[in-house]
């Protein structure tokens, strides 16, 4: 995520080096502001900001940050010392509120939210309308004069609190709900009056002690202290975990805890509730976006229960408030230079603001943001560089719907279109089988009446997200934004019996492994499968499309341009393909990285000629197989020459095992068997034995750590003839057109500087010969890749014959961990699970270990050669913490696979920025 380091962030801070632990806000002014995020949590930062800025803000505090750190370090516990200033801050509250906590006369009522630096949407817990007990529920009828919405708080407080603090199954209180609005004919919520409702709150009571053995807790401070700590609990709940886990948030950051006066939607037609967004976080469009409920609280939003309106609607229902809330979001984008994301409250017609912070939007609307926001002058390019989260560019990528496919299939039904992109796979009605289906290889989409946080696993595996209730901002819509997952959401004719694994719609019954397939853009959903075709961007690159008919590959090409301007760092791709060298060249790459010449072995019609190779005994067959070979790797590197128009292009010498390139030592067994069982003798049967005796002698206990690389090389020296041959042929052959290049020739897994002697060797001579027979001078470059621990501690030796680098992260990391990179899947998640390793260090560079062994490489590289040239590519070349980091340690470029080459151009802008600027 960008992130901007702002002089009032340096001074606020980090938590652990204040004493102060409860923050105030209230009557036009807080203790904190919105640059202490670290301390108050987003939330609690943005409630802070509003205050100060004299927006009507119900008064509170926010417990910080270092308190959850606490409490998980006192064993669950919260000292004596906090609980007091937590004592103080409340009666400090009570003045502001004009109200006493479990007063009978004048109750003083609050929320306590949870509220940690990143928002996590409903991963954690919120208890509404505590303070309330058998007197203070009267207290509050008699002060409003309302007892069907006193009685509606209380039974609300008590299924909260329950099934939240007391951790009581939800069922167990919904069950009851339903008995009462049966018995009394109630169809909506609403219907019940207040008679009903105390008889929901006496069962809600029976229900709590019955399973807590202790009777619902009377006292409002004790209610205060322990939904405190169910919140920090929730911090580390199963699904905040593994929320944390896919957005790489760190545990040790813990929550604040904001307590905060209640304000009540739920008074009447003359309240309400809602969520907002000042621009479409969908499309990035400049409309208010949002919607409200009448009656209602807060959770019953973004729960998903009843659907609500659109905000425009408010504008009939209550102008005055409307307006209000129209003028005071307007004054929060620009004062935050972003789009914020708004929680509001209207009580009879007074309108209070719960919450405001940077809204979490798709890639699509990210780019339309960030570039309106620089054309209504309100961000510099510079700005928009810093508010685009890198990974979020892939999602304007991904693949639409082929339009013609797509119109043969009629709609079955419509939804809101929360999320764009198109998604087609088979319905699973629930997040674990969307897992284990997953893991099978198939697409799924995830049919659910409505998602809730615990199904956050199977929705990051699906291809799409359709709901059947809840509006724009219900958890699946908030969620699947975020993930950038295609959500269609409130789809109300969807009748969805999920016990049964199935649904209804427009008469049709359609079965877990059924098709669906929908378009998160337009809403529509159909009953199949539909083909996809390549992204608007990607129709533009391959000029299908014409630039001036896409408005998102303006805004995506003005960005990445603006991001050119800032980058330090070269960006190029990893691609051996000619088509792949085209499409690196057209999202911006300029230079190959890694052309992994071993790809062109597996190449149509080749494997034959490879295994020749292989299975030749002597110099001579191997030389001829080499000669047929010759022609095509020349042809390959010609292409990838011309790909990347003469930009610099890295080629690798083979680096597998050559037993990749023969067939499996079982199969050929099998194979065998199967010919001498038919009795079948000759030709075939001797060629197969002949290849089982190859394939045994070649066999190595490990692969990775065999004959492979440089060793190759140095075994089998024309293989690295015939390659070099074949890269300066192409290179005078280009250079005759008129394309001049400069052939770097890479060899792989160097770890002493006598391989790489060895090999510079046989290149030097290989090259002199053809430049000679040609009549052509090249000028090319010998590097090696260091990507062997011993290469990169021994780098000075190694510079000494190296013109260049590339460090080979992937290797160096198997290498440094000892970790088989085939076979770490096995072991990685239990890994991360107990916390030994934060990340997969295979796709996001370990700085501690690995990046010490790159920054050794870097040093003592240079300090032999000032001017050697720089770069990495592994796969952390495309991943923008790793990045930051290569840049940090001054590599030259780095290079990516062709799809990842935008994310890099604009992690690496970000990089070159926040030295500046910023974290
Ligand atoms: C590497 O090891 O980082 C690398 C790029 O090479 P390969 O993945 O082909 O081993
Ligand atoms: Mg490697």
């Amino acid at each position: 995520m960008a992130k901007k380091k702002t002089a009032a962030k340096r001074v606020s801070g980090k938590p652990g080096k204040s004493n102060k632990h409860v923050y105030f806000f209230g009557n036009g002014k807080a203790d904190g502001n919105r640059n202490m995020k670290d301390l108050l949590g987003g939330k609690g930062a943005g409630l802070a900001e509003m205050t100060n800025a004299g927006l009507p803000v119900p008064p509170g505090f926010t417990i910080s940050t270092e308190v959850c750190t606490i409490y998980y370090k006192e064993n669950r516990k919260i000292p004596g010392a906090i609980d007091r200033e937590i004592g103080e801050q409340l009666k400090k509250l009570e003045k502001a509120a004009g109200a006493a906590l479990g007063s009978t006369k004048n109750p003083l009522l609050v929320s306590v939210r949870s509220g940690a630096k990143f928002s996590m949407p409903g991963m954690m817990d919120t208890i509404l309308n505590l303070g309330l007990n058998d007197d203070a529920v009267e207290g509050l009828k008699a002060q409003t004069r309302n007892g069907r919405f006193a009685y509606d708080s209380y039974r609300r407080f008590i299924q909260m609190f329950g099934s939240v603090v007391l951790e009581i199954p939800k069922d167990a209180f919904e069950h009851e709900f339903e008995a009462v609005k049966k018995a009394r004919g109630a169809r909506l919520d609403t219907d019940l009056d207040e008679q009903a409702l105390r008889e929901v709150v006496d069962r809600y009571k029976k229900v709590a002690k019955n399973r807590s053995k202790r009777d619902f807790p009377q006292d409002p401070h004790e209610q205060l202290k322990m939904s405190r700590d169910a919140v920090f609990r929730s911090w580390m709940n199963a699904r905040a975990i593994e929320y944390r886990r896919i957005y790489d948030i760190p545990d040790h950051i813990g929550t604040a805890v904001n307590v905060q006066m209640m304000v009540f939607g739920n008074t009447g037609d003359r309240s309400g509730t809602g969520v907002g967004f000042t621009r479409n976080p969908a499309t990035g469009a400049k409309e208010f976006y949002g919607e409200f409920l009448i009656n209602a609280q807060g959770e019953d939003v973004v729960a998903g229960i009843r659907t609500p309106q659109p905000i425009r609607e408010l504008e009939q229902v209550m102008p005055k408030a409307y307006k209000q809330l129209r003028e005071i979001t307007t004054r929060l984008e620009k004062n935050y230079k972003d789009v914020q994301d708004f929680e509001f409250t209207i009580q009879d017609e007074r309108l209070f603001m719960l919450q405001t912070r940077s809204g979490k939007r798709t890639g699509h609307a990210a780019v339309v943001i960030a570039t309106d926001l620089v054309d209504e002058k309100l961000i510099t390019p510079k700005d928009a560089i810093l508010l685009v989260d890198p990974e979020s560019l892939n999602q304007l990528l991904a693949p639409g719907f082929d339009p013609d496919e797509w119109k043969k299939l009629p709609v079955a039904t419509r939804g809101l279109p929360a999320s764009p992109g198109a998604a087609s796979g088979e319905v699973v009605f629930s997040a674990d089988r969307a897992v284990e289906w997953v893991n099978q290889g198939k697409q799924v989409i995830l049919v659910r009446r409505e998602t809730v946080p615990d199904d956050i696993h199977g929705m990051f595996v699906s291809q799409g997200i359709l709901t059947a209730t809840g509006g724009m901002t219900s958890h699946a819509a908030v969620v699947g934004r975020q993930m950038g997952k295609p959500s269609v959401v409130g789809a109300g004719a969807l009748a969805i019996d999920e016990a049964g694994k199935q649904f209804r719609v427009e008469g049709k019954t359609v079965k877990e492994g059924d098709f669906v397939s929908f378009d998160g853009l337009s809403g529509e959903v159909k009953l199949g499968k539909v083909a996809s075709k390549p992204s608007e961007i990607l129709q533009v690159l391959n000029g299908t499309l014409d630039a001036k008919k896409s408005d998102i590959y303006r805004r995506f090409d003005r960005l990445l341009s603006w991001a050119d301007k800032y980058r330090r760092l070269g960006i190029r791709a990893n691609a051996d393909q000619p088509d792949q060298a085209e499409l690196a060249y057209a999202f911006g790459a300029r230079g190959i990285g890694l052309c992994r010449t071993e790809h062109m072995f597996f190449g149509e019609g080749r494997i034959p000629i490879v295994q020749k190779m292989i299975l030749a005994d002597n110099e001579a067959d191997r030389r001829k197989a080499l000669d047929q070979l010759l022609p095509l790797q020349r042809d390959d590197f010609y292409g990838v020459f011309k790909g990347m128009h003469g930009e610099p292009v890295t080629i690798r010498t083979i680096d597998p095992p050559l037993h990749e390139f023969l067939p499996k030592r079982e199969e050929l067994m099998v194979e065998i068997a199967r010919l001498e069982e038919r009795g079948k003798k000759g030709k075939e049967l001797d060629e197969k034995r002949h290849l089982l005796e190859r394939v045994e002698q070649l066999h190595e206990f490990n692969p990775m750590l065999g004959h492979r690389g440089v060793r190759l090389g140095i075994t089998y020296p024309e293989i690295t003839e015939m390659q070099t041959r074949a890269i300066i042929e192409a290179a005078c052959r280009l250079q005759k057109e008129g394309i001049k290049v400069v052939p770097e020739i890479m060899i792989p897994l160097v770890g002493m500087v006598k391989e790489l002697r060895d090999q510079k060797t046989v290149v030097d001579r290989v090259a002199a010969e053809v430049m000679k027979a040609e009549g052509v001078k090249i000028k090319y470059l010998v590097g090696t890749m260091i990507e062997v621990p011993r290469g990169a501690a021994t780098a000075d030796q190694i510079a000494t014959e190296a013109e260049f680098f590339s460090f080979g992260t992937n290797d160096l990391t198997q290498l440094s961990y000892g970790f088989s990179r085939d076979d770490v899947g096995k072991f990685l998640r239990i890994y991360q699970e107990k916390k030994i390793l934060e990340k997969d260090p295979f796709a996001s560079i370990d700085t501690e270990g690995v990046g010490a062994l790159v920054d050794t490489g870097v040093k003592l590289g240079r300090k032999t050669r000032p001017d050697l040239k720089l770069g990495i590519c592994g796969e952390h070349g495309g991943d923008p913490a790793s990045i930051h980091f290569f840049d940090k340690v001054g590599l030259d470029y780095v290079s990516a696979s062709p799809y990842r080459v935008p994310v890099a151009r604009l992690a690496a802008a970000q990089a070159a920025l926040s030295v500046k600027v910023g974290d």
